[in-house]
């Protein structure tokens, strides 16, 4: 039997890290990692034969649990009649209209193929359509791998960003302002440059853990953004339609300009979609002279993943409740076993999303997020991996539930309060 430590021996001769995307490598927690033969609701079998319990739910893309059957069901029949056209097709209005009647503030959109390409995709929008330059994004959010976004604060906050990775030149980064989370000043500061185009934001932040938006923050935005003419967007690629149905723009009850859908918009198939402001989106070609393109956009794998999944959460708007009784349920085990156990952290969750953080007794933005203790992570990793249950290989991600986790939910806690244990052990 090749083992998934052979696997990875022969993924490194061939791919960066062996992985297609980083944080896949386990470099935060040690270790190789396991290498996946199939799917099925919350659990992953490994190449070893090993069931493990998921809660990585492919980075939030997978709501339903894997391989739920509409969607392969979907899948399967769409590509039976071929998989890209590159001409339109019915399927891809539909799946516009069910998500403007999901999300309304989307009155015009477009498929695209990732987050990323949805993120740059708005920027050039809110560019185009301003006339500005300038962005403004928070420390320790992401918004997917496009030069424009990979950069870090430089001598301070709301000064001009530093490229954070070689490839990217100083240029590119000049036009993004770095504000913090939760701090509306730094936004204050950031928009007195002038020249802003855009603040984009993960109303809920996933990419740091989960910090949570405080009252007055994204209305704050809002406002901001009103005020000095720009372009606001909610980046809800890992939000959507997991912290709330009408995503997270809903539940905290703030319209933003433009919205980015990813990960779950598309039932688990490579897609995400851009859209918002019927006056804004009309700028993009051929409408109007925003450029932006895609061969494989729209195709009918994923508008067929997309439509399965969608037409479920649109006619099942009682999972909800049952993602947030679940998260509810987690949340409590585990912040209550720590603080039982003396374990300094705290347990933050919004919907179906939840980060435990060991250090810091509240996260609100990057500042309170850099201090965690990253070498315990690691451990309750780890632990809980040897128990059958796979955690996001990095302290600042968070756990994604799916609707296949009733089933093991009970399960999953108690061997993740036994991996608390072996932390403070
Ligand atoms: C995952 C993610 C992206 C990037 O999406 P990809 O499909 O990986 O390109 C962008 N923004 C947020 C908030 C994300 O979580």
């Amino acid at each position: 039997m090749t083992t998934s430590e052979d696997w990875y021996r022969r993924a490194t001769q061939v791919m960066p890290g062996g992985v297609n995307s980083p944080v896949r490598a386990f470099n935060a927690v040690g270790g190789a990692p396991p290498f996946i033969a199939s799917a099925h609701g919350a659990k992953l079998t490994t190449v070893d034969g090993v069931e493990l319990i998921d809660f990585i739910s492919s980075w939030g893309a997978i709501i339903l649990g894997h391989a739920h059957p509409r969607i392969v069901g979907a899948i399967t029949a769409a590509a039976a009649g071929g998989t890209s056209f590159g001409v339109p097709a019915p399927g891809e209005v539909e799946v516009a209209e069910t998500i403007r009647r999901l999300v309304p503030a989307m009155e015009v959109m477009r498929m695209v193929n990732s987050g990323t390409e949805a993120c740059q995709s708005a920027i050039r929008v809110a560019r185009g359509a301003t006339g500005k330059n300038g962005i403004v994004k928070f420390e320790g959010c992401y918004h997917g791998h496009a030069d424009s976004f990979l950069v870090e604060a430089g001598s301070g906050l709301a000064t001009f960003g530093e490229p954070n990775s070689p490839g990217v030149t100083e240029a590119t980064v000049a036009d993004t302002r770095i504000a913090r989370f939760n701090d509306l000043e730094s936004v204050e500061l950031a928009f007195e440059s002038g020249d802003i185009a855009a603040v984009i934001v993960e109303p809920v932040t996933g990419n740091m853990g989960v910090a949570i938006p405080e009252p007055g923050f994204l209305e704050g935005l809002r406002r901001l953004c009103d005020e000095h003419d720009a372009v606001l967007i909610f980046d809800e690629v890992m939000t959507a339609f997991r912290v709330a149905r009408g995503c997270a723009q809903e539940r905290f009850g703030v319209r933003p300009d433009l919205t980015c859908l990813g990960k779950v918009v598309a039932g688990g198939t490579p897609a995400a979609v851009y859209g918002g402001r019927e006056d804004l989106m009309r700028r993009v070609s051929p409408d109007g002279p925003v450029y932006q393109a895609g061969t494989l956009s729209g195709n009918p794998l994923a508008v067929a993943g997309a439509s399965a999944c969608l037409s479920y959460i649109e006619h099942n708007p009682e999972m909800y409740d049952t993602l947030e009784d679940m998260g509810a349920e987690l949340e409590s085990a585990l912040s209550s076993r720590m603080s039982e156990l003396g374990i300094d952290g705290c347990v933050q969750r919004v919907g179906a999303m939840l980060t435990v953080f060991f250090g810091p007794s509240a996260v609100r933005s990057w500042d309170d997020a850099r201090t965690i203790d990253t070498d315990r992570f690691a451990r309750f990793f780890n632990a809980a991996l040897q128990r059958g249950v796979l955690l996001p290989p990095s302290g600042f991600e968070a756990m994604f539930l799916n609707l296949a986790h009733a089933e093991v939910l009970d399960s999953a806690i108690e061997r993740l309060l036994d991996a608390l244990e072996d932390v403070v052990s």
